[in-house]
């Protein structure tokens, strides 16, 4: 039985995540800026929040208010940090 109780919790948890999406996808500007306080940059151990949605609208960035965090610098340090981990592996 309670293996069957934390299945039923994950399953909750995920239609959460994925209902989250779905309302940041529309254009509900006050859920969004509410949501915005929580959202964190993708950059690789930032851990800053991300910039808020420009309030006449658009999607909101992924990255904090760093220049040099945006989509290609995330992307390079990715990338350096996965040859550090390889190196480290040989
Ligand atoms: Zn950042």
């Amino acid at each position: 039985m309670a293996e069957r109780d934390a299945r039923c919790r994950q399953l909750g948890g995920d239609a959460e995540r994925r209902s989250a999406v779905a309302r940041a996808n529309d254009s509900g500007l006050e859920r969004v800026s509410a949501e915005a306080r929580s959202k964190v940059c993708i950059y690789p151990g930032c851990e800053r929040p991300a910039v808020p949605p420009d309030p006449r609208g658009g999607p909101q960035p992924a990255f904090c208010d760093l220049e040099e965090h945006n989509a290609l610098s995330a992307h390079q340090e990715r990338r350096r940090l996965e040859d550090e981990s390889e190196a480290g592996t040989r």
